[in-house]
């Protein structure tokens, strides 16, 4: 997300997400008790010694205010002075003005404080409101389908003007002002005390957390352009289906399916499951081109381009012997299958180098990897990978697979990963809900009208229902789409989807659905909660969950049945078998982002082959026993690996996280006010969040449980 800094004085939460999510660089939560002399004395600037008047002047200025303020105030004072100089620079003034700053800052009584606190706040939000507002604007050619992206435009698409903001807080020492009168807390006390806290204990924290971090502007300007080249890479590589041509140069896919990696792809992989004469073909075809991207031996040529016939198997390319559009641009040279020369991974390395600039100045998380678990998610890696790897080795896989196997009446291939026979409305071909939802939603602004009524089906008030609606504009998206909340209240949710020429396709409506969700959840965590610095949810796997929760009721939205028990039963062994997939796909993720950092002078052949190798290792250990078969690369297929700087492991989270959720929701009888109700408890830590939900903390539990008896329902496994 381009609001670095934004978020960095405000909240530790994401907003800005879906399939294509975007990532942030937020120097966010942090412990922060470190002192700035501890950081590494090889890195340059972030080196800076803390002045030698420092200790001296802080001692004077204890005595001083404690004898204005009185003794009760003593803890206080320490720790706001203690805090304030661990981040005072030689250049921010002398001792002088360090006594000066302190004298005249420190709020000794409450009702300073109170009125500190509250017009921080309300003039915080301002700010990133508008700061986001600009963002959305100047991204606005390179996000939506608004016709050819010029250069200047991924210039300012990639400009991010609150880059600057946390250098001028501390230049004008307002950042002070906030590390004197508000605690730096660490994730350890935030896990052990937080459940003691009161909501403004919570709201001081997040406050103070957003001034943790002092990284230079350049760095985080770095990050942005890093993420905007990323994005645009993805948002247009795509593959023309109908030229791709098997052994007997047939076309298995239709003229003019274009169709965006990887989304795309995977699901016309789950589509064509119901094609019971031509899919295997079609999702074998697609399996070795999905490869092809992964190790990079995809011509250049074919990438986006329908001027060329493309045989995936034998890579053999050729000038298109079919036309099915007019922007297929004139072949210059003789067709030729060089392939693509590690722009894949040449454009994640760029990610890594720009996110590595970050980690002198984040001493408590010095790396990418740590501030992405401990700070983002507030959950610890080793937590995560555990409960990856509780779902991954679960008995519960093997006996899935197999019920699989007999539906398919086939031995498991590695596509099958992708598996979609376990979804309730599969009794639907995709062809006739395209067609029903391509009448229903012609336009963006269809959906958008309808916006109020699918609410209502999902048991908002019609009252709420409009009030939300109100609060979301929909605008057709370049990519695949994806949500933008507001940052302020005064702003609207941005809604972005896919409208092809002839109508919102099924496709387009689930992400539009699931988009949705999350819109849904940025009005109220935003618009309805007790404090905006609390505002949004503990990180991106919750609003996922949400989100995934609008997305599991999409056909209901079009008016078909809701799902029996048989049914539910078919979507939890769906959640779990997708959870088994994406958690393979995050330990990829997170296994490739340590390889880049224990590599930092790899060339980008070199983490080609270094995320093939892992994609195959995590394969081997995890699917090969259930696939028979080894060495598959496909879990490298994700996009986000390129351009969301370690989202994944936030999607199996996220699908846990759902699950304990659904089964919340499912007690509460309706979805509208159980989920009004979650999303206004805002920015804690996840467990916390969790507990005031459904009781429990974050975990696989639930998911796998209700696996379980959905397994015994439907007679399957063993
Ligand atoms: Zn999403």
């Amino acid at each position: 997300m381009r609001l670095a800094i934004y978020l960095a004085l405000l909240t530790a939460a994401v907003t800005v997400l879906g399939p294509q999510v975007h990532s942030w660089e937020v120097p966010v939560p942090s412990s922060t008790n470190s002192p700035t002399a501890s950081m590494a004395a090889s890195q340059t600037s972030a080196a800076e010694v803390t002045p030698s008047w420092v200790k001296d002047s802080v001692a004077k200025m204890e005595r001083e205010l404690v004898a204005k303020y009185g003794e009760l105030q003593r803890a206080r004072v320490q720790r706001g002075l203690q805090q304030v100089a661990e981040f005072w620079r030689a250049e921010d003034g002398d001792a002088a003005t360090f006594e000066d700053f302190v004298r005249a800052n420190f709020a000794g009584d409450q009702v300073t404080l109170d009125t500190m606190f509250n017009r921080l706040e309300s003039l915080l939000e301002q700010l990133g409101g508008h700061m986001h507002e600009i963002n959305r604007e100047f991204r606005q050619q390179s996000d939506l389908d608004l016709g050819p992206v010029l250069p200047f435009d991924e210039i300012i698409g990639g400009y991010d003007p609150s880059a600057h903001v946390l250098d001028d807080f501390f230049q004008n020492k307002l950042a002070f002002g906030v590390l004197l009168n508000f605690p730096l807390t660490r994730l350890d006390q935030r896990l052990q005390d937080g459940p003691s806290w009161s909501r403004r204990q919570w709201a001081e924290a997040r406050l103070a957390q957003g001034f943790s971090k002092r990284i230079p502007a350049d760095v985080n300007l770095g990050i942005a352009q890093a993420e905007a080249q990323a994005g645009q890479y993805i948002a247009e590589y795509n593959i023309w289906m109908y030229h791709l041509v098997d052994a007997q140069r047939q076309r298995l896919f239709p003229p003019k399916m274009r169709l965006l990696s990887h989304w795309n792809l995977r699901d016309e992989i789950k589509a064509d499951y119901a094609d019971s004469s031509g899919g295997l073909a079609k999702q074998r075809m697609i399996q070795q081109v999905m490869e092809r991207i992964v190790t990079q031996t995809i011509p250049a040529e074919v990438v986006n381009n329908p001027a060329f016939d493309w045989n995936p198997f034998t890579n053999d390319v050729t000038t298109a012997a079919a036309k099915d559009s007019d922007t297929a641009t004139v072949p210059a040279a003789k067709p030729n299958n060089a392939r693509e020369p590690d722009t894949r991974y040449a454009t994640l390395q760029k990610t890594f180098f720009a996110s590595r600039k970050a980690d002198p100045y984040s001493p408590t998380a010095p790396t990418l990897i740590a501030r992405r678990f401990n700070e983002d998610r507030e959950i610890p890696e080793a937590r995560v990978r555990a409960m990856l790897e509780q779902v991954l080795t679960s008995p519960l896989v093997p006996q899935v697979a197999k019920l699989i196997e007999s539906r398919l009446k086939r031995p498991l291939e590695p596509f099958d990963v992708w598996y979609s026979g376990f979804r309730p409305g599969s009794q639907y071909t995709e062809a006739q809900l395209d067609e029903m939802i391509a009448k229903k939603y012609p336009t963006a602004r269809a959906y958008q009208q309808d916006i109020p009524n699918l609410l209502m089906k999902l048991g908002f008030s019609p009252e709420r229902a409009q009030y939300v609606a109100r609060n979301i504009v929909v605008d057709p998206a370049r990519g695949s789409g994806h949500a933008m909340g507001a940052e302020m209240r005064a702003e609207k949710a941005h809604l972005r989807t896919r409208v092809e020429k002839g109508g919102m396709n099924y496709k387009g409506f689930n992400i539009a659905v699931h988009e949705m969700g999350h819109n849904v959840e940025q009005t109220f965590s935003l618009n309805d909660i007790d404090h905006t610095l609390l505002k949004g949810v503990p990180n991106t796997a919750f609003t996922e969950a949400l989100a995934f929760v609008f997305q599991g009721h999409d056909l209901e939205l079009l008016g078909l049945p809701a799902p029996d028990a048989r049914s539910q039963s078919e979507k939890t062994l769906n959640d779990f078998w997708g959870t088994y997939e994406i958690a393979g796909v995050a330990l990829v993720d997170m296994a490739v982002w340590h390889w880049m950092y224990d590599h930092p002078r790899a060339t980008p052949k070199e983490l080609n082959d270094a995320t093939v190798l892992i994609s195959r290792d995590v394969w081997n250990q995890y699917y090969a026993p259930v696939f028979h078969k080894k060495d598959v690369v496909l879990l490298g297929i994700y996009s986000h690996m390129i351009d969301s700087f370690l989202y994944l492991p936030d999607y199996p989270i996220g699908h846990m996280i759902a699950f304990q959720i659904e089964e919340q929701m499912k007690k509460a009888g309706s979805i509208g006010p159980e989920f009004e109700r979650m999303a206004k408890m805002g920015d804690v830590t996840p467990d916390l969040w969790m507990e005031n939900a459904t009781g429990h903390p974050v975990g696989p539990e639930a998911l796998l449980a209700a696996t379980q008896s959905a397994l015994a329902s439907v007679g399957g496994g063993r």
